[in-house]
């Protein structure tokens, strides 16, 4: 992660946006501290994909096998994620991001664990939406808690 060509793809919340779904953001010294003097582009795959700030939060539900996103009040924003998904992998691919640092658990941008759909703060296996799709176009892809 010290390559000083390396790009980056950062979650816009992790460096102090307020894009959460509370309207607050995760503002990261260490990843603030880590990006100085780097190339790096910020994203928010909830926002791209359309929804509002602040919003419901959301998390990730697997019934009979089908993965969907729903949100707390029983919205399905499946294609929300899918499509903030695609726009920021996009931007990523052109600007040619080689790393990626994602906000841990989120169901957009966890990284091997994320929340567990039942809305208690508990965390499963999984990657979120985005970060899925950023490991699986071979971009490096940790958190800001393996900086
Ligand atoms: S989608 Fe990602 S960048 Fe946007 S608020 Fe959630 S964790 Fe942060």
């Amino acid at each position: 992660m010290s390559d000083e060509k390396n790009i980056y793809a950062v979650s816009a919340c992790l460096l102090g946006e307020n894009c959460k779904y509370n309207g607050s953001n995760n503002k990261n010294d260490k990843v603030i501290e880590f990006l100085r003097g780097k190339e790096y582009i910020t994203i928010c795959p909830e926002m791209s994909g359309g929804l509002p700030c602040p919003r419901d939060p959301s998390e990730i539900v697997i019934t009979g096998g089908i993965r969907k996103v729903m949100s707390k009040t029983g919205a399905d924003v499946t294609e929300n994620f899918r499509l903030g998904a695609e726009y920021e992998l996009n931007r990523a691919m052109k600007k040619g991001c080689t790393h990626a640092i994602l906000k841990s658990r989120s169901p957009s941008c966890g990284i091997g664990r994320v929340y567990d759909g039942t809305f208690s703060g508990t965390v499963t296996d999984g990657h979120g939406i985005s970060a899925e799709m950023f490991i699986n176009s071979g971009i490096e892809c940790v958190t800001e808690e393996d900086l």
